[in-house]
């Protein structure tokens, strides 16, 4: 059975979904087109939804809100289970549409499907967890306690590197919380949100819950988009993207006191100590900076060297990059796949005009292969930490080396950039990695020992600092951004008493 047909997917999909059986958008509405960026290749088209579409979807998420929120958390936390099963039955078919809709290697298209897997694990067992304090009172028979509560509609926007496993991140956690999402996933990936919607349209129906997942696939202006940035009704908005829109998001949820949580572009440093293992370092970089055609928030772009070790770095890494397939990310013996379209095969070639005329030297790579696909080299320069190219965020393979001759100065290039995602350290020395893991060391949200700054589990919150926007989304205690907070204080005694030992008696 093909891929498209086994995940129920058709030539021309509505890219509205308000509940199981009601998938809606006008016959005429603008149609995204979905192509293989290996190939060029066709492999289905949705049609966008209108003003209407919106309407209902929005409307019929704050119903399902209402009454989701009464179905106690470990029963919402069973729909997430059987979603979870549904995600395994359809592992293989879902990770392949991953691969063919945005060019990750099958390996890793599987990889997010298991992602999506595992988060919806964690979240079963987080539905049984959602615990609040208890606090002393100072006050005699008083009782002070933490209640959490859910949010309502939570609105998610993805970006087109993680298609699926990021609005997994948001939606299971923000499901046994209580809530609804309605997701906006990147005009670049429509056909895998379509699948993942589908799979959990089943799951639901099956239940018997409420519509809490819905699905409102937008045009490439972002119109309704923006409107859900605007939408009171939007309780909290998860946005997942590069920090220049994410700013303007950020503004505009605050302009009207929503909640956002941010997961923003990286500039992510692997730095190499003078006592680091070199075989542990070698394939760890070349994942970062290679991995996912370089693709990856967390993708290792700046490389960071005691100058004792960059010669044999440098030659490590140019026979590991020699040897990295480029091509089909179907095929298993390929490792690199392509970028995810023309634009972005225009700016690697951009920004290598750019490096190359602010003096940086090329190592290796640098050019784009000849098509059909949008593929690149991966690439290496030596450069300096300043120079502009090496200061932004290039979604594509390329890789700065830089020198350095202290861990103090390393630590000090590797937060000086205006992200704060994921960081790394290689050493053998105890006491560089703890100093690199104090508050004297990395400033990003993730800080890795020997190993490399993508690929992170989803137990742990991920997110970074500065202009990567704060948020912290999946493991750890992340559930709590998807819930409002109550303290309450409850009185059991004869004679009520005030806080702060204030005295308020009536005349008489
Ligand atoms: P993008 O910012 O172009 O788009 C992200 C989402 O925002 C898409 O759904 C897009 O349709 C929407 N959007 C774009 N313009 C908008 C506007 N004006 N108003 C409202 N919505 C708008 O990002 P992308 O190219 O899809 O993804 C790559 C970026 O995402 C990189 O910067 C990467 O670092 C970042 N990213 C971050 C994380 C993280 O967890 N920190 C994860 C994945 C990707």
């Amino acid at each position: 059975m093909s891929v498209m047909s086994s995940l129920g997917i058709s030539a021309d999909e509505p890219g509205a979904c308000s509940g199981p059986k009601a998938w809606h958008a006008a016959d005429g509405a603008e149609r995204l087109e979905s192509r293989n960026p290996a190939t060029g290749e066709f492999l289905g088209s949705v049609r966008c939804a209108g003003a209407e579409d919106y309407a209902r979807v929005l409307r019929s998420a704050q119903d399902a809100a209402l009454a989701w929120r009464l179905v106690p958390a470990p029963k919402r936390g069973e729909m997430v289970r059987q979603i979870g099963e549904a995600l395994r039955a359809h592992k293989d078919a879902l990770g392949s549409l991953v691969a063919l809709e945005v060019g990750k290697i099958k390996a890793e298209g599987d990889g997010e499907v298991q992602e999506m897997i595992d988060m919806a694990d964690f979240a079963v067992g987080q539905s049984r967890m959602l615990y609040g304090l208890s606090m002393h009172s100072e006050r005699p028979d008083h009782a002070m306690r933490e209640l959490w509560h859910p949010l309502g509609v939570v609105g998610v926007m993805s970006a087109f590197n993680f298609p699926v496993a990021v609005w997994s991140w948001n939606a299971f956690l923000a499901a046994i919380c209580g809530n609804a999402t309605v997701w906006k996933p990147s005009p670049k990936a429509p056909l895998t949100a379509i699948a993942v919607q589908k799979i959990c349209n089943a799951v639901l129906e099956r239940c018997g819950a409420p519509p809490v997942f819905q699905l409102l696939v937008d045009g490439p202006a972002n119109a309704l988009a923006q409107r859900l940035v605007d939408d009171p009704a939007v309780a909290l908005l998860s946005f997942t993207g590069s920090s220049r829109v994410g700013r303007e998001v950020a503004m505009r949820v605050a302009g009207r006191f929503g909640k956002c949580l941010l997961e923003l572009s990286g500039n992510n440093a692997i730095i190499v100590a003078q006592d680091a293992a070199l075989e542990l370092a070698v394939p760890s970089i070349a994942f970062g900076a290679v991995g996912t055609a370089g693709q990856r928030c967390t993708s290792t772009r700046r490389l960071l060297v005691h100058r004792s070790r960059e010669a044999a770095l440098v030659s490590a890494l140019a026979s590991a990059y020699a040897q990295v397939r480029v091509g089909d990310p179907m095929d298993p013996a390929t490792l690199m796949g392509p970028l995810i379209d023309a634009a972005a095969v225009a700016s690697f070639e951009a920004v290598v005009a750019a490096a190359l005329a602010e003096g940086a030297e090329l190592v290796c790579g640098g050019k784009r292969l000849p098509g059909p696909g949008h593929f690149v080299q991966p690439t290496i320069f030596r450069a300096r930490n300043d120079m502009a190219c090496v200061q932004q965020e290039t979604f594509a393979p390329i890789l700065y080396v830089m020198p350095f001759d202290t861990l103090e100065e390393a630590i000090a290039m590797n937060n000086a950039s205006r992200f704060g995602l994921s960081s790394a350290l290689f050493t053998s020395n105890l006491r560089s990695a703890e100093h690199w893991l104090s508050a004297a060391g990395s400033d990003c949200g993730i800080a890795n020992v020997n190993i490399g700054t993508s690929g992170a589990e989803i137990g742990g919150a991920f997110g970074g600092e500065k202009e990567t926007g704060g948020g912290r989304e999946a493991g750890s205690d992340a559930w709590k951004a998807y819930m409002r907070r109550q303290t309450s204080t409850v009185f059991h005694g004869e004679r009520p008493v005030l806080a702060q030992g204030i005295e308020f008696r009536l005349p008489g």
